[in-house]
């Protein structure tokens, strides 16, 4: 690895260079979990949406992952405006053009080889612009109640181990939750008692890029 790193091995909040390897392993890492939890996120979709979540997501994380080697290759902004265009292009539904949207405006907001300030930044825009695209806020039992209190996270300096317990912990707090936006709305009190699908997504890609991003 060759960004600078903590005693502990980690790496640092320093610029350093982001190598063809560790892209490839954040890369996998994140698509292998979203495939590998297909089942799951179908399930939570079959319970207040129309049960596609888990098909629609790993229909793009598997087209992601035959274009690894092209992918790897380029620079982080530009990685991250292609596998948007992958996921707008291949996962559909509700979920493809917002988190389509999540990573083109990261790869636009982000330098090559972000900081720790800018890359919470980038971020938080990106978010931003989800927020903009779905008409949504939080609170509303969707995808964006993990991805602001993430956001919210990064931005005031919490480590990798700190990012993937919001993501996790706000995942589990849509399920009291009831639907307003999506699918799940039409439920309207029905929606009370399962997780959103788009939360549990989140989450799950948010711990697989801390847990190989700290490995
Ligand atoms: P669809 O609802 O079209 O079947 P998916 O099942 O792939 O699409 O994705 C559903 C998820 O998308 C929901 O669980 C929710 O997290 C997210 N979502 C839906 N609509 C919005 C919105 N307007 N803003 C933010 N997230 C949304
Ligand atoms: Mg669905």
């Amino acid at each position: 690895m060759t960004a600078a790193q903590d005693p502990a091995g980690h790496r640092t909040a320093e610029r350093g260079p982001i190598d063809t390897q560790t892209k490839r392993r954040l890369i996998v890492a994140v698509a292998d979990t979203v495939v590998a939890h297909f089942e799951e996120l179908t399930a939570l979709d079959a319970s207040i949406g129309d049960g596609d979540h888990g098909h629609n997501m790993k229909r793009g994380f598997e087209a992601i992952l035959q274009d690894l080697d092209a992918l790897s290759a380029m620079d982080l902004p530009e990685l991250l405006k292609a596998v948007g265009t992958k996921l707008v292009m291949k996962v559909g539904g509700a979920s493809g053009p917002l988190y389509g949207t999540l990573f083109l405006a990261l790869g636009k907001e982000l330098p090559a080889e972000p900081t720790r300030r800018e890359a919470a930044a980038a971020f938080a825009s990106a978010v931003a612009a989800v927020r903009a695209r779905g008409k949504s806020e939080a609170g509303q039992k969707t995808m964006l109640d993990v991805l602001i209190p993430v956001a919210e996270a990064l931005a005031s300096g919490g480590d990798l181990a700190a990012l993937k317990r919001t993501a996790t912990i706000a995942a589990e707090a849509t399920v009291p939750m009831r639907a307003t936006r999506g699918r799940a709305s039409f439920l309207g009190e029905r929606s009370i008692g399962h997780m959103d699908p788009g939360a549990r997504s989140s989450s799950l890609m948010i711990a697989a890029f801390c847990d190989e991003w700290g490995a």
